[in-house]
């Protein structure tokens, strides 16, 4: 099938390619310094493999709704950033508040959703129109003891079996004797697989 690319060139080091478009949710790819994202698309912060982008990126000091509390203090902290439209703080505003931010959204460049990402909030995030996510929530979860299912999770010491078959998973099934570090490691290893099949979804 012939998609049809719209290009918009934001800056020089980042340029967005829309191919399709359903309500606000988009499919489109991303460059950043060089590196092609297909968005919707979740950014690694466990990897090497981003590295660059993710360090090439300023993600500010205030989460977004600073902006409503006091907004000269919101506008010396924001993200400085003019290729991506940075969204921090999103998982702990109600849903009254995440509407509101994303009615006053421009959509005229991809916003990226910093550290709100779960198998269950990101196809509500895509379909508000967020483009790029992250998997620092899977990871942090993880050491707190929290798996991931399709669409809930539940603590690790609450399961009585594990469902998936990931490669974690049989790690997790077969050593009883884990350190909480490497338990924790393989249940971020699990959590993070899950949110790329949600993803793809
Ligand atoms: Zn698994």
């Amino acid at each position: 099938m012939n998609k049809v690319i719209i290009k918009s060139q934001l800056n020089t080091s980042c340029m967005f390619y829309l191919e399709k478009r359903d309500g606000f949710a988009r499919i489109g790819r991303i460059e950043i310094n060089g590196k092609t994202l297909e968005t919707p698309c979740i950014l690694d912060f466990s990897g090497e493999e981003m590295k660059n982008v993710l360090k090439s990126i300023n993600f500010g000091y205030a989460p977004y709704i600073v902006k409503y509390l006091n907004e000269r203090i919101y506008e010396a902290l924001k993200p400085k950033e003019d290729r991506l439209e940075i969204l921090t703080g999103l998982s702990v505003l109600n849903p009254y508040e995440l509407i509101r931010i994303f009615r006053e959204l421009k959509f005229n460049k991809p916003i990226y959703a910093v550290a709100s990402a779960t198998p269950l909030t990101i196809p509500i995030l895509v379909y508000l129109g967020v483009d790029v996510f992250d998997n620092i929530l899977a990871i942090a979860k993880a050491y707190q003891g929290i798996y991931f299912f399709e669409d809930f999770e539940i603590g690790i010491n609450d399961l009585k079996s594990f469902p998936c078959s990931c490669e974690a998973c049989k790690q997790l099934k077969s050593n009883k004797d884990l350190s909480y570090e490497e338990k924790s490691e393989l249940i971020a290893k699990h959590n993070r697989s899950l949110k790329e099949e949600s993803r793809a979804m």
